[in-house]
């Protein structure tokens, strides 16, 4: 991929730590909960930020040969890294005119469109794809008019080979929502029209829903340690995120902090300055709001969130707690991913998905422990 390499975690100011047992685990727990479906792995987006080429090898171990991606360059990235049975699937279709070089890695399209529908056709005529039908999302897919009306279009259907039907819920992360059994209903009905299809409807969240009918179903933030829905959260955490302390000072009362000033210190305080800012993908939201973790003490963020930098009230914090190579814990065992980002007014998806090249990466528990190699995990 095009992204430098991460900084070595000598002079990097914070690291990301990526627990790729907890990642099988986390595999293993969806596909007790979906069995008898099969588990695929959705690593689109590089894996939710994580590094789809590690994230894909460990899933493959656990017995995962389908792999799903959003677009035909990240297919194209990490098709040479998987194994031959794999499938890769491209869940946003193809740019037209792109059918071609689609084929030639062995990627399938998932067809979104009548349009994308004819176009695989005319390009790659028998070759696997996925057909996706709207059951309610209004997003991606065929409406399920145009699905039975291309069941019923012979010809057209002798010139693909369809090999999953699927479809995706709106609201899976609500067990309790009314669209989730409207969904369901509607896309057995449409799958009823493509006898002998394998059809796909879950993601993480749609797996704890249960009683969906499926053959396959497509986790993502599960297997990364989100929560798939609101409520206690049964996956394992798999990102740890943790800074140095760049500078410390002791500012006076009436002091103020950061851009703006908009936090002045009603008592003598210390202020910690760590070296990760928006740039790095933590989200800005989080000034004069968030927290960071400190000794497992909770350790308010003060003043607004800088690009490269944001500032810390540690005056009740340990002096011993203070030492150490990274002794912020901005994401971890202490500070969830899924409350963090709540805090930040977002999702724990966005959350990984930002988090940004300058953080140094190590990956445990795959057996090969280590920081990500400098040609590029990322
Ligand atoms: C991203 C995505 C998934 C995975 O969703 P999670 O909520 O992360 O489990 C599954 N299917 C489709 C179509 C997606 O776009």
């Amino acid at each position: 991929m095009a992204c430098p390499p991460p900084p070595a975690e000598a002079i990097a100011a914070a690291r990301l730590t990526i627990d790729l047992a907890a990642v099988a685990a986390n595999y293993r727990l969806i596909a007790a909960r979906a069995a008898p479906a099969a588990v695929g792995g959705v690593v689109k987006a590089d894996g939710y930020g994580l590094g789809a080429e590690r994230i894909a090898a460990v899933l493959a171990r656990e017995g995962c040969r389908d792999f799903f991606v959003a677009t035909l360059d990240e297919a194209i990235a990490l098709a040479p890294a998987l194994a031959a049975e794999a499938r890769l699937f491209v869940l946003n279709g193809l740019v037209r005119g792109a059918e071609g070089r689609a084929a030639a890695i062995g990627a399938i399209p998932v067809l979104n469109s009548v349009e994308q529908v004819a176009d695989w056709a005319a390009a790659a005529p028998g070759r696997a794809a996925a057909i996706q039908i709207d059951s309610g999302m209004s997003r991606l897919g065929l409406s399920p008019g145009d699905a039975l009306a291309l069941a019923g279009d012979a010809r057209r259907m002798a010139a693909l080979n369809p090999l999953l039907l699927m479809s995706h819920l709106a609201a899976a992360d609500v067990p309790g929502a009314a669209a989730n059994a409207a969904q369901a209903a509607r896309f057995a009905q449409v799958a009823a029209a493509f006898p002998g299809v394998p059809r796909s409807l879950a993601n993480s969240g749609g797996v704890l829903l249960g009683g969906l009918a499926h053959d396959l179903v497509r986790p993502g933030i599960a297997l990364y340690g989100g929560a798939p829905q609101a409520g206690p959260n049964p996956m394992r955490g798999v990102v740890t995120l943790e800074a140095r302390i760049v500078q410390l000072r002791d500012v006076g009362a009436g002091t103020g902090v950061g851009y703006g000033l908009d936090w002045v210190a009603a008592r003598p305080s210390r202020i910690a300055t760590v070296g990760v800012g928006y740039a790095d993908g933590w989200p800005r939201a989080l000034g004069n709001v968030g927290a960071v973790a400190i000794g497992g003490r909770r350790v308010p963020i003060v003043g607004r969130v800088s690009m490269d930098s944001m500032t810390l009230d540690v005056t009740d914090v340990d002096g011993t707690a203070l030492a150490g190579d990274f002794p912020v814990q901005l994401i971890g065992p202490d500070r969830p991913l899924d409350a963090v980002a709540a805090e930040a007014g977002t999702i724990a998806y966005e959350i990984l998905t930002r988090a940004g090249p300058r953080y140094a990466r190590r990956y445990r528990g795959d057996g090969a422990d280590g920081a990500a190699p400098a040609d590029g995990a990322s």
